[in-house]
Order: C-alpha cells, then structure tokens, then sequence
C-alpha cells in the first residue's frame, strides 16, 4: 500500500494559495507532515480525507483514484481532525458502537468484539460508561483514535492531534500511534518537531504551500 500524491494544487476565494504543486509518494508506516501554522498542512489533510477538491493533481492509494473514487477511500479511510467533535451526552462505549454501525459493522457480536477491542487500545475500557463531556482533551483525542480506527482504515489521517495535549498525556497519545498497523498509511501532520522525530520513519516538511524537503527524520534535522 502507497500513496501518491502528484502536482496537486489548491486555492481558496480569497486568493490564498494553500497548496504549490505538491507530490510526495507515501509509503506504508508513520509518516510525517512537518510545518508551521498556515503551511497548508490542513489543506492537504482535508484534501486526502475526501472532504475538499484540489483544484489539480492526482491522488492514489494503491489503485484507488482518491480524487474520483470517494466512496472506495471512504470505506478505508480513517480520519482524526484536529479536535474530536463531542457528544457530550453520549457515553464513550455506545458512541464507538454508533460509529461502527455507520461504518457498516452490522453484526452486533461482531460490534461488540470490535468496540472492546478499541476501546482496550486507546486505554479507556475502564472509563467506557463514562459521558465524553467528561473527558479530558487527551482521553477524547484516545477516543477519536477508536473511531478513526474502525473498519482498519488503510489510509489513516492525523491532523495535528498533539496540539491540545499536556506532556503526558501527548506521549500517551504518541505511543498509541506508534503502535497502529505497518501495513497502513499512517500521516501525522503536526507544527512540532519532536512527534515527527519520535515516531516517524519518513517526513516531508512543509511551508507556505510547497514540499521544502523529504527525508528520513534524522537526516532532515541535520539539513536544517
Ligand atoms: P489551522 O490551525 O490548521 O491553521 P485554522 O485555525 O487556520 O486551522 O482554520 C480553522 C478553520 O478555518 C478551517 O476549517 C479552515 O478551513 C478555516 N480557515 C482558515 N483560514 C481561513 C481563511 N483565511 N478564510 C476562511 N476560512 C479559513
Ligand atoms: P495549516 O494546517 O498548516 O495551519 P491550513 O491548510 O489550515 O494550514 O491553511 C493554509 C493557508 O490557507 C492559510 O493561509 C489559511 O489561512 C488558508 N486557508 C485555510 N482554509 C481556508 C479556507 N477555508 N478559506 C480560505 N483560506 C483558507
């Protein structure tokens, strides 16, 4: 499984170029997306999990055209946007079953392994009756882990999860991502240096719309 992302440029109505001609080609594993406030980090992430049109360029992930064949990459993607929207009514165990049941698990025994399972990845098997208006911000980026999980998303998009976190409860978080499948594109976008050196095994750094450098980790640091 890879992803090709090839020449692909966006523009906002107010003239802002969020994206230059962007390519990368990335492969299975964590991979990296460094780049300060603005960079258009957001842009590309929105872009790749189907919720924007670029105004040019291609996207595959393995024979899916990610542009043309939404539904195909909607079934295999999982997204993590910046904050996790709550419900803060809704305990955290029923949510994910909701969520499954969206994602067409439609067995309930079936659903029931699945929940469980998650809900023991992201550490909140304990707190599962809990109400998410109770949550720390750590423990609903956890939870918006499980749901992005769901249905083992091929493609799976991180946008800038640490931002809101306190030390611990970022490396908790960071720990639990290194732990997601090889198998799967895993893209982090973040503005701090450290999530990317610490857990990915390729980057790409990003500013004002264009791919600076892609590199190894540590040799980027070096370059810089
Ligand atoms: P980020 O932290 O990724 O830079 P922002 O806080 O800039 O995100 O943007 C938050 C939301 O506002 C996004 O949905 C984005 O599309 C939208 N947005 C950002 N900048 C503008 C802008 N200049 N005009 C209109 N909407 C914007
Ligand atoms: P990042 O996630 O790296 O902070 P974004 O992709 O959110 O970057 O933003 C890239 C640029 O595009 C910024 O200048 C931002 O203000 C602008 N932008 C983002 N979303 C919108 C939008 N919906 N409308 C207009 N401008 C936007």
């Amino acid at each position: 499984m890879e992803l090709r992302i090839r020449n692909v440029s966006k523009s906002y109505a107010n003239g802002v170029h969020a994206l230059k001609d962007v390519s990368l080609t990335i492969p299975a594993g964590m991979y990296g997306l460094l780049g300060p406030n603005g960079a258009g980090k957001s842009t590309l992430m929105r872009t790749l999990a189907t919720l924007q049109q670029p105004d040019a360029g291609s996207i595959h992930l393995g024979d899916i055209d990610v542009l043309r064949e939404q539904e195909a990459v909607r079934q295999t993607l999982g997204y993590l946007p910046q904050e996790f929207g709550v419900y803060p009514k809704a305990r955290a165990e029923d949510l994910l079953d909701y969520f499954a049941i969206l994602k067409g698990i439609t067995n309930r025994a079936e659903r029931c392994q699945v929940v469980e399972a998650l809900l023991r990845q992201t550490n909140l098997w304990e707190v599962r009756r809990q109400k998410l208006g109770g949550f720390s911000g750590g423990m609903r980026q956890r939870f918006g882990v499980a749901v992005a999980l769901l249905g083992k998303p091929q493609l799976l998009i991180v946008d800038e999860p640490t931002a809101g976190l306190d030390p611990a409860e970022r490396v908790r978080f960071l720990n639990l991502l290194s732990e997601l499948g090889e198998n799967s594109v895993v893209i982090l976008s973040t503005h701090i240096v450290e999530d990317v050196a610490e857990l990915c095994t390729r980057m790409a750094i990003i500013n004002q719309g264009r791919i600076l450098l892609e590199a190894e980790p540590l040799q980027a640091v070096q370059e810089l």
